[in-house]
């Protein structure tokens, strides 16, 4: 029979949202995934790389190319030097590195600080290796991190703090301030981080990415996570890199080799090649936020109040005016009845407590940008009917 190990642990909601969207015809904004085209010249590229016979095992820490590439990017971007041969890692998407740095550091008995809402993978990996999730609320409604709390929470156990920004959910752009907190607070203890920062390039408002690479009393501690899912806009290629110092990274490798060994070979040969096209991944701030500005915009003129997403290709809306439903029935209530789908915040809290709140995702066409509008319309004329009737 079997003993489950993850009794608790349920299917991901994006999973769940995804197959309901799906059964239902529902425009499927809840999982996180571009819809358009992605570039022609990268598709070209990975099948040069096929037919010129890069089709076995890449090494196992990935094709040096294109580490050496990410070296000179983050050297430029951040300013800082990461060894392409000792501290750079190719991944199977940023997922793996996310659950290869946890399983490489956490260990039986450690509290690790996630704040909340949090990207779903990370709580059930700590668990799994025997460590302790200790949660810290983001202050809602900016999404703020009170710092001093999270000071409170500091004991000799805690082994790992995990940050991502900008951040999904909640498209939060943490800022220098909030790097010079985070540095105050780990100088002088043995305390890592994980920053989780594959939205790095899609960030609005001019506001700039806060990378951990640029504290250099933070990099030392640090493992970064990136994925080229959302750099290419093909998160079905599943491929990332992290990136941390030699030390770390040799433990790292020790795991990474055998959960994927290596990762996709000719996905590497293309991307090395294509990484010289800066403009691709600067460009995607400006092409995000239009979609971003176009999808609030057509919200607000339905009438809800939107508090525009600093970055990554989330927005929140706040549903606690026209229902008082979880945000989960609110949800599967969209998908079922008005065919449009999004992820209910409570998924991205451990006590999955009610936010009223709900996640839709803009990585869209304007075309179904415009229907999901349309659908959402249909919601606020009825709800705004049933709040009348029962004034
Ligand atoms: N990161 C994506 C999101 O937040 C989904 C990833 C996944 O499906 N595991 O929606």
């Amino acid at each position: 029979m079997i003993r489950s190990k993850v009794p608790n642990i349920k299917t991901s909601i994006f999973a769940i949202m995804s197959s309901m969207a799906q059964e239902h015809n529902a425009i499927n904004l809840s999982q996180g995934f571009p819809n358009f085209e992605i570039s022609k010249d990268l598709i070209s590229l990975v099948n040069k790389a096929m037919l010129d016979g890069h089709n076995q095992y890449a090494p196992m820490a990935g094709v040096l190319s294109l580490r050496e590439k990410l070296s000179l990017k983050a050297e430029k971007l951040y300013g800082k030097k990461y060894n392409p041969e000792t501290e750079i890692t190719i991944t199977a998407g940023g997922t793996q590195a996310l659950h290869s740095a946890i399983s490489t550091i956490v260990k039986e008995g450690d509290e690790v600080i996630i704040f909340e809402p949090a990207y779903d993978s990370y709580a059930p990996v700590v668990k799994l290796n025997g460590g302790r999730p200790v949660y810290v609320k983001l202050k809602y409604p900016n999404f703020s991190i009170d710092w001093e709390e999270v000071n409170k929470l500091i004991n000799s156990k805690t082994r790992l703090i995990i940050l991502n920004s900008p951040h999904n959910p909640s498209g939060k752009v943490f800022s220098d301030d909030d790097m010079q907190s985070l540095k105050k607070l780990v100088i002088g203890t043995n305390i890592l981080i994980l920053s989780d920062e594959v939205y790095e390039h899609i960030i609005f408002d001019g506001a700039e990415h806060n990378s951990v690479a640029k504290y250099p009393e933070l990099a030392e501690r640090s493992i970064l996570v990136f994925s080229f899912g959302k750099m290419y806009h093909a998160t079905g290629w599943k491929l990332g890199y992290c990136m941390a110092p030699e030390a770390i990274m040799k433990e790292i490798r020790k795991v990474h080799q055998f959960v994927v060994y290596a990762a996709n070979t000719p996905i590497q040969y293309a991307i090395a090649e294509y990484l010289e096209k800066e403009d691709e991944y600067l460009g995607l701030s400006k092409f995000y936020q239009k979609k971003r500005d176009y999808f609030n915009g057509l919200l607000t003129e339905i009438g809800f109040d939107v508090i525009p997403s600093g970055g990554t290709y989330f927005q929140t809306v706040n549903f606690s005016a026209y229902s008082d439903e979880t945000d989960f029935k609110l949800a599967e209530r969209l998908t079922k009845k008005y065919g449009i789908a999004a992820i209910p915040m409570s998924s991205f809290y451990h006590n999955e407590e009610n936010t009223g709140t709900l996640r839709f995702c803009f990585a869209k066409t304007d075309d179904t940008l415009a229907g999901a509008a349309e659908k959402l319309a249909n919601f606020h004329k009825d709800a705004k009917k049933q709040l009348k009737l029962f004034k």
